[in-house]
C-alpha cells in the first residue's frame, strides 16, 4: 500500500513536471515567435521584426529554432540547410526561369 502511494505521488509529480515544462516551452516559443513576421508572399518564410531574414518557417514552426537560410545561386532564392526547403522571395517567381518553366 505504501509502495502504491509512493508510486502515485512520484507519478503525479512527474506529470506535473511534464506539464509545466511543456508550458514553459510553449511560452518561450511564443515569445520567440512574436519577434518574427510570417510572409506568405516570400514562400512562407519568416522575417525578424528588425528586418533580418528570411528565416526558415519549418525551423521556427516545427523545430522551434531560428535558422538563417542560405542564399542560392539565384538571386532571391534561399534554401534551409536543415530542411532542404527552398524559399522564393516575392518577385522571384516571375523571373525568366519560372516563365520558361510555365510554357506549355
Ligand atoms: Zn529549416
Amino acid at each position: 500500500m505504501a509502495e502504491t502511494a509512493k508510486w502515485a505521488v512520484e507519478n503525479g509529480l512527474r506529470l506535473v513536471g511534464d506539464y509545466f515544462r511543456k508550458l514553459y516551452e510553449n511560452w518561450t516559443f511564443e515569445k520567440l515567435r512574436r519577434e518574427f513576421i510570417y510572409s506568405k508572399e516570400d514562400d512562407g518564410a519568416y522575417w525578424r521584426k528588425d528586418g533580418t531574414g528570411p528565416y526558415c518557417g519549418t525551423c521556427l514552426d516545427v523545430d522551434h529554432r531560428v535558422t538563417l537560410p542560405v542564399g542560392g545561386a539565384t538571386r532571391g532564392v534561399y534554401s534551409c540547410p536543415l530542411h532542404d526547403t527552398t524559399h522564393w522571395m516575392r518577385g522571384t517567381r516571375e523571373g525568366p526561369t519560372t516563365m520558361y518553366l510555365r510554357r506549355p
